[in-house]
């Protein structure tokens, strides 16, 4: 059974869901903040790590060209009026990650950018597009994400607002496509998953799938919980990108080497999983914390014995990904948003 199937998120009630996912992103800490961490106080912007040019490694993806180091998986190919950009790494290095487009594509300038979401990893190169000119698409909620100042779990500063030239000229609430250099290229959002404001963009003519902020493949993807991401939008994320793809299309995840369909499909049946499990740990009153360190082997003996699957036991991302603590914690602290009243 899946979530589609039950009452939740169906695509019909896309539109439906955007609205309360908008009202989720404009007061940003309507949301009660851990314990502990108060995201208020944080003043200082947000800088993302320099790299040099030898950090940005270029290479074929079903013909179009991926440039990892610079913040995220940025997809590219050239048409005759400058070059398609799928993401942008951090603005610290867009200079550097524009000559290595420029470089092996042959362009001259940013045609159409897509942003995937608005985390400052992704957004690096919008106000290099700005000044191109360039149409820079977006699901909505990122058009008014990088018009603000906001703060995130996932990074240690403010982040935003971009200038005006930086922001989105062309927006979606639910799925758009485009031509570009003679194919096709569709994007449709993914509600409530990684943010509020996910896109994933298909370029059908090559079986390649650029799947976003929910898919990492050398890391735990984070759930951005106080930005409208919820375990639930995640697992249905999934549902979504495993009926798209086929067990060999190639699948751009945002950071990480490229995986297949096969590998989402496989990697959303251990999120429904998982997910699942959390309501067992939930019912027994685990808190976010608690959770990643009953994952790592902490007994609680002296409150209450835990009788309940480890969540991530024998999962084989773990080998993968490395340490899910805090993706544990992010997203069971985002399932407790979604379930409880505050
Ligand atoms: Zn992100």
């Amino acid at each position: 059974m899946t979530i589609s199937r039950r009452h939740f998120l169906r695509d019909s009630a896309q539109f439906a869901i955007a609205a309360p996912l908008l009202g989720a992103a404009a007061p940003l800490l309507a949301a009660p903040p851990p314990a502990g961490v108060d995201y208020s106080l944080i003043t200082k912007p947000f800088v993302g790590k320099k790299v040099s040019a030898k950090d940005i490694i270029q290479r074929d993806v079903g013909g179009l060209t991926l440039f990892s180091g610079s913040g995220c998986n940025v997809i590219a190919f050239a048409g005759p009026d400058g070059a398609l950009i799928v993401d942008g790494g951090h603005a610290v290095n867009a200079a550097l990650l524009l000559k290595a487009v420029h470089g092996k594509l042959g362009t001259q300038r940013v045609h159409t950018l897509v942003n995937t979401h608005w985390h400052p990893d992704q957004t690096g190169l919008n106000e290099v597009a700005g000044k191109d000119h360039a149409t820079i698409i977006a699901h909505e909620v990122t058009r008014l994400a990088v018009g603000r100042k906001l703060r995130s779990p996932l990074f240690d500063g403010t982040i935003g607002p971009l200038p005006e030239a930086a922001q989105p000229t062309v927006t979606t609430y639910d799925r758009g496509v485009l031509q570009f250099a003679g194919e096709e290229v569709q994007y449709r959002y993914l509600p409530g998953a990684h943010t509020d404001g996910d896109l994933y963009v298909y370029f059908p003519k090559r079986n390649v799938l650029v799947a976003g902020g929910p898919v990492t493949s050398d890391r735990w993807p984070v759930i951005d919980y106080l930005n409208g991401g919820f375990m639930h939008g995640f697992v249905r994320s999934y549902e979504v990108l495993a009926d798209l793809v086929k067990p060999d299309t190639i699948v751009v995840p945002a950071n990480g080497p490229v995986i297949s369909g096969a590998d989402v499909v496989k990697m959303k049946d251990l999120y429904w999983q998982l997910f699942k499990q959390f309501f067992v740990l939930f019912n027994k009153g685990l808190g976010p914390k608690d959770v990643a360190e009953f994952n790592a082997g902490k007994e609680f003996k002296g409150v209450v014995p835990i009788v309940a699957d480890r969540p991530l036991i024998g999962n084989p991302l773990l080998q993968q990904l490395g340490d899910p603590s805090q993706f544990l914690e992010f997203a069971y602290r985002s399932t407790q948003l979604a379930t409880l009243p505050f």
